[in-house]
């Protein structure tokens, strides 16, 4: 097993659900920096079976709205010196814009592309949002 610290001054995204992983990498634009960066996949998880952890060494500040976003039960780790000074779980916002797409075929924003696709939040627990043109819910969990 890989050491929580193994590394310096970063970040430990953990909890990542199996195949989130990559999305996260991805997302974060991982593989354009050159920080010291590890993505590992299939973990061995009490809570989720096998899961994914991002280690990142060398910034400050991480994107939280969309690690919430891609993966709503992450938790991060912030390591300072070699030790955990902040474990916590990002929040999802309460309304989100140009990340989610509404599902329904009928929604104004199917047709209307300069429409910003506006969700909001119903329920935390869930992930579920809901479409703010027709009422269309989408799950990210
Ligand atoms: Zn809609």
């Amino acid at each position: 097993m890989l050491e929580i610290t193994s590394i310096k001054n970063g970040f430990v995204i953990d909890h990542i659900e199996a195949g989130k992983g990559i999305k996260i990498f991805n997302h974060l634009k991982l593989n354009e920096t050159d920080l010291s960066v590890a993505l590992i996949m299939n973990a061995q998880s009490d809570r989720l079976g096998k899961k994914d952890i991002i280690k990142i060494e060398g910034i400050d500040n991480l994107d939280y709205t969309a690690l919430a976003m891609l993966a709503p039960r992450v938790s991060v780790n912030e390591v300072r010196n070699e030790k955990i000074v902040n474990k916590f779980k990002p929040e999802l916002p309460e309304v989100v814009e140009g990340i989610l797409t509404c599902e329904n075929e009928r929604c104004i924003t199917k047709d209307e592309t300069y429409v910003p696709h506006t969700f909001k939040l119903v329920d935390r627990n869930l992930g579920t949002y809901r479409c703010e043109y027709c009422d269309h819910t989408s799950k990210l969990i």
